[in-house]
């Protein structure tokens, strides 16, 4: 996997140094110690990939699909034996804690277990007698070649979204990383490898925007799936469809919870807490914004400022940890200026994480929890992603401007709502725009078995991951009609 220090691609079944333009420091987020390189490959390295993939192909979409999901039990168990040296690279190069990271690997199995159901989940469909003696079937075949871009927050489970469902179905992968994360996907890379997979089947090629316009602009890639920030997702719609591919974009997100007053306080706090901290708040269904109804407002602001005030941030490999640092110092820096950028459209700051070291990790990109209350509903800081441990509070005087709150900004990623009624849950779910709802969670992320549902800025697209859209987006219907007349054979 590694020469010198320096990370390689994956290419037709071998292990190659990239011809790199140049390479890029991966460095330990908590302990910013510099772990490896990467490669910034060009856009060469892409067509490579491509062709052996396309190569591949020809044997990969006749392998029986029984056969197919073979190699993918394998790398289940190869992942699950391989989980805690996994959890503790995702530590080491993307900051969460160590619990965090273990539960990412599950999430990341849970997507190879739902593919393997790939020889039900790409049946087709058949009519006989669509008029006297003529049938009609649907069958799905693969596309050929797709790509997939994934960002740095979810570096074992997000390429999981795809790559199952990808090769289940009967396609080639080539997977571009984030650069900024590229250790975890080199590691599952090399569990790949001892799965058997054939060659050409699954490669990485490393690097940042020159790969990515690469794999866009590839006549032979079919299709494209990205994860990443609203910005680049909507790039990656626009150029991927004008040359002709199929895409699924995921973006950014800004996710309200709506905090009711009968709701179990308690309960509560504690799960919002775990929703806009954990991770270090770069989730992409992190709650970021708080919306208390009526009287919830004081109570849930004093146990919430509580909850988070105690939480020990540290190294995540730490085992008392319960927050890691954020991904980068410039990251850090953004996050901060957001604060400042909060005070000064009149939030107040009531928990200030700013300006914080934790001692042993002077060098981390440690950003504590922070709470701004009173956060005017026009201001930028209520609209714009922080992607980072800080919570913005807003109140409201009934569930239906809570609602009308919740629907007044461009994302869609998710919304929550805490009660204990049933009919504000119901009119909760029905009437807000958004596409993963919580009724009392705080982390509304679709199991594999679910379409992951980002509406407006937070996807571009139509299919979404996982689950049946996976499927049907890395297959194409074929409709064929046919009549076999008795008499026609009896000539011969
Ligand atoms: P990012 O958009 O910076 O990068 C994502 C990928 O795009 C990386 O592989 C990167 O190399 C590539 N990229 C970056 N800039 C590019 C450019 N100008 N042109 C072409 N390619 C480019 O995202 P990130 O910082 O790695 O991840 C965090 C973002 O991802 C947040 O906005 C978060 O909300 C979002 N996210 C969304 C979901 C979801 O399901 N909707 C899930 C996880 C993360």
């Amino acid at each position: 996997m590694q020469t010198q220090s320096q990370l390689a691609n994956f290419i037709d079944g071998k292990w190659t140094n990239a011809t790199a333009h140049g390479f890029q420091d991966v460095k330990n987020p908590a302990t910013a110690q510099v772990m490896t390189q990467v490669p910034l490959s060009p856009a060469q390295e892409v067509d490579v990939a491509a062709q052996a993939a396309a190569r591949a192909f020809k044997d990969w979409r006749r392998t029986p699909v029984g056969e197919r999901i073979q190699y993918l039990y394998r790398l289940k168990s190869l992942l699950e034996a391989n989980k805690d040296e996994l959890a503790a690279i995702i530590t080491n190069e993307a900051g969460k804690t160590f619990v965090e990271s273990v539960a990412e690997i599950a999430r990341a199995v849970e997507n190879i277990e739902v593919a393997c159901g790939a020889p039900v989940m790409m049946q087709g469909i058949n009519n006989e007698d669509i008029a006297r003696g003529i049938d009609e079937h649907m069958i799905r075949q693969p596309l050929g070649v797709v790509a997939a871009i994934t960002p740095f927050n979810f570096p074992g489970m997000v390429p999981m979204w795809f790559l199952p469902y990808a090769v289940a179905t009967g396609n080639c992968f080539i997977l571009k990383p984030s650069e900024r994360v590229p250790m975890t996907v080199s590691r599952i890379f090399q569990l790949v490898e001892q799965a058997g997979f054939p060659a050409g089947v699954l490669q990485i090629v490393h690097g940042g925007k020159e790969v990515v316009d690469a794999i866009l602009d590839h006549p032979l890639i079919r299709a494209v799936s990205f994860v990443g920030s609203t910005p680049v997702a909507r790039y990656i719609y626009q150029r991927g469809a004008a040359a002709g591919k199929r895409v699924q974009a995921q973006g950014g997100a800004k996710n309200p919870v709506v905090i009711m007053p009968d709701a179990d306080m308690d309960t509560t706090t504690r799960i919002v807490a775990d929703s806009a901290f954990g991770c270090a708040g770069q989730r992409c269904l992190a709650a970021s914004v708080g919306i208390t109804v009526g009287s919830a407002r004081n109570v849930f602001l004093e146990q919430l400022a509580d909850a988070a005030a105690s939480r020990k941030v540290g190294y995540g490999l730490d085992k008392a940890t319960e927050m890691g640092p954020v991904i980068t110092q410039e990251s850090k820096a953004r996050i901060e200026k957001l604060i400042a950028l909060g005070e000064s459209e009149g939030a107040k700051v009531v928990l200030d994480g700013r300006n914080r070291k934790v001692s042993g990790y002077e060098d981390g990109n440690f950003v504590y929890p922070t709470l701004l209350d009173g956060v005017p509903a026009q201001s930028e800081i209520a609209r714009t992603e922080i992607f980072g441990p800080v919570f913005s509070l807003m109140h409201a005087e009934t569930v239906e401007e809570a609602i009308a709150m919740v629907n007044d900004r461009s994302y869609g990623n998710a919304a929550s709502i805490f009660t204990t009624s049933g009919a504000t849950a119901r009119q909760f779910r029905y009437e807000v725009m958004s596409g993963n709802v919580g009724v009392n969670i705080g982390v509304p992320a679709p199991m594999a078995y679910f379409p992951f549902s980002g509406w407006r800025d937070s996807f571009f697209g139509d299919l979404h991951a996982q689950g049946f859209h996976g499927v049907e987006f890395y297959t194409e219907t074929k409709v064929v009609i046919e009549r076999w007349p008795r008499e026609w054979s009896r000539k011969f």
